[in-house]
């Protein structure tokens, strides 16, 4: 089968289109054949070695399309089935042998484009509004990268639970899709200084929270608009890596900071299954709107990967397989 590999740790250069042999079915798995798959800044992240895996590698680590066989042990799904699901570097492929505890099935009225669209970038920001800070009616909440993928489904879902949301962008166009997406106040965080905004925006009580998905170059910005006992939630490095911090910095004020990853907050198939179902629930009933910005043919993925390091994306960037 096609699939993109990487052999060497490197830049988007080192994406190689290449024939790997097909996966054998094992009991406890599904066989999907692929229809699409998400591009994430974590695949950046793998193929760049800044996250190190075993080389060589596919990449990939979400997807959707028909399961082709069924394992020996699994029950629940059959051949012929529509699926979305995570998965780990295998996704950027025609077919990926995927776990069944990490995958949905998908009603006939769910395209496949938008299911893969939606599961790592929905349930990032569905589990961290909900478990990194809670996130509450009347709350004040500061997004960084608003028109991103994972950005603008943070303040759709902020909004969603009665929160004002702040979010910051790079440029005017960005700033009308955050506002689409329902954010309240924009902060051109490339040419304004965002805590001072922040202090302008909140008439001094700064915010509750941060969700600071870019990193090395907004994290003492991140920092400095929270309030007392405020929480930073620095979950990404779009920018770069957060350089390690001396602890005393959060006893002024109380800060609480997290660096969450999705995984462990989807540990268990049940907690997996309750925040997938409550995910597609929002979707389906209009609260939470996918927006995918560009498609790549599979083996252009590297320009995906320039697209998305470029921070040229607004929403989604999925491959078609
Ligand atoms: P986005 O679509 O949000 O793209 C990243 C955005 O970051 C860009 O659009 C850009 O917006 C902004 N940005 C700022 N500086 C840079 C830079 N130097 N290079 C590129 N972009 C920059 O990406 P995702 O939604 O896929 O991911 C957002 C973040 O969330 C990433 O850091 C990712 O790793 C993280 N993440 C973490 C997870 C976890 O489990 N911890 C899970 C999923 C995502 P602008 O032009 O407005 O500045």
């Amino acid at each position: 089968m096609k699939a993109i590999q990487v052999a060497i740790p490197g830049d988007a250069s080192k994406m190689q289109y290449v024939d790997v042999p097909k996966p054998t079915i094992k009991s406890n798995s599904l066989l999907v054949k692929n229809e699409f798959s998400g591009v994430n800044f974590i695949d950046t992240y793998i193929r760049s070695g800044l996250y190190p895996v075993p080389m060589p590698t596919l990449l990939g680590r979400e997807g959707s399309g028909v399961i082709e066989e069924v394992g020996a042990d699994v029950t629940g799904f059959n051949v012929g089935d529509r699926v979305a699901y995570l998965t780990v570097n295998n996704s950027y492929a025609e077919y990926s042998l995927i776990n069944p505890e990490r995958a949905v099935l998908l009603p006939q009225s769910t395209p496949s484009d938008a299911a893969a669209a939606c599961m790592l970038q929905g349930l990032t920001a569905l589990t961290f509004v909900r478990r990194a800070y809670a996130v509450k009616k009347g709350d004040i909440i500061l997004i960084h990268a608003a028109a991103g993928g994972t950005g603008q489904l943070m303040v759709q879902l902020c909004k969603y639970f009665g929160a004002t949301v702040i979010g910051t962008t790079s440029s005017e166009e960005k700033a009308k899709i955050a506002t689409d997406a329902g954010a309240d106040h924009i902060i051109y965080y490339t040419r304004e200084d965002v805590p001072t905004r922040v202090r302008e925006i909140t008439n001094g009580q700064m915010v509750n929270a941060v969700f600071d998905g870019v990193g090395k170059s907004t994290f003492q910005a991140s920092f400095d608009s929270l309030r007392r006992c405020g929480t930073l939630v620095s979950f990404g490095n779009a920018s770069g890596k957060v350089p390690p911090i001396e602890i005393n910095i959060l006893s002024k004020g109380n800060i609480v900071l997290l660096r969450p990853m999705l995984n462990d907050y989807i540990h268990t198939h049940e907690e997996f299954a309750e925040a997938s179902s409550t995910l597609m629930k929002l979707i389906n009933e209009g609260h939470l709107n996918i927006n995918v910005c560009k498609v790549f043919d599979l083996q252009n993925a590297a320009d995906a990967h320039h697209y998305i390091e470029a921070g040229k994306t607004t929403g989604k960037i999925l491959l078609k397989i």
